[in-house]
């Protein structure tokens, strides 16, 4: 079971449930009180903190979390010694138990150089952190084009219906800037149209899925690492 609330400005927080054993783990720790508030409203005890990367809106919450619950905090070998409190570092490929689910990290440099996902096939989901966004992908502030291309080849490689859980509500820009690159994209045209009176109604455009966004995100949609460091480029300036 996975629940999503707004987080900060634009963050979203993410509560991942195995019903089995009952564990139960935050994706990032955008904001300990807040993540604490709706455990509480649940009535779950956190177990497990999963961080994709070690900026301050996804790793800010770790230790208040990991004092009061006695949380494990997991997260990407890469950025170790940049996230506060972690207990087990993951490479590349490796999985973790949690419960009956398997949790896969996926390696997804770009955004930062030690960025990770979460794949969850017994959800059928993908937590990605600043890597994929609604119609959009992550500033390249550590990696190159090429790592971003790559890392987001690896995940378009998943089934196609797989949910994506972005850590952002990033959709309205992207969308605006999206009709900038591919004006004549039917589906990118649905996907704006639904993105904004969802937004207009306060409601979150968080899950897409990979199929959705290799029909709309021109990120995803890029042939060529040159590409996409071209387009995103021009969205820095956007
Ligand atoms: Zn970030
Ligand atoms: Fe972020």
């Amino acid at each position: 079971m996975i629940s999503l609330f707004p987080c900060l400005n634009d963050n979203y927080g993410f509560l991942l449930v195995e019903p089995q054993s009952g564990l139960c783990a935050t994706i990032d720790t955008p904001d300990g009180a807040e993540i604490d508030k709706q455990l509480q409203a649940r009535g779950l005890k956190l177990t497990h903190i999963l961080n994709t990367h070690h900026h301050p809106d996804h790793v800010g919450g770790n230790m208040f979390l990991k004092e009061k619950y006695g949380a494990q905090i997991i997260g990407p070998k890469a950025d170790a010694n940049r996230i506060p409190g972690i207990d087990i570092a993951l490479a590349d490929g490796d999985i973790f138990k949690f419960g009956e689910y398997d949790i896969h990290l996926i390696h997804t440099p770009g955004h930062t150089l030690g960025h990770c996902a979460y794949y969850v096939p017994d959800e059928a989901s993908l937590f990605v952190g600043d890597t994929i966004f609604v119609m959009g992908c992550g500033r390249l502030f550590e990696g190159t084009p090429a790592q971003m291309f790559t890392s987001m080849a690896k995940l378009a490689k998943l089934p196609g219906e797989t949910k994506i859980y972005c850590a952002h509500e990033y959709t309205l820009s992207n969308a605006e800037f999206a009709m900038t690159i591919e004006p004549n994209n039917l589906d990118l045209q649905t996907a704006v149209k639904t993105a904004k009176s969802r937004r207009a109604q306060n409601q979150p455009t968080v899950p897409t899925t990979i199929a959705a966004e290799l029909n709309t995100n021109p990120f995803m949609r890029s042939a060529t690492a040159e590409r996409l460091g071209e387009i995103r480029k021009a969205k820095d300036r956007f």
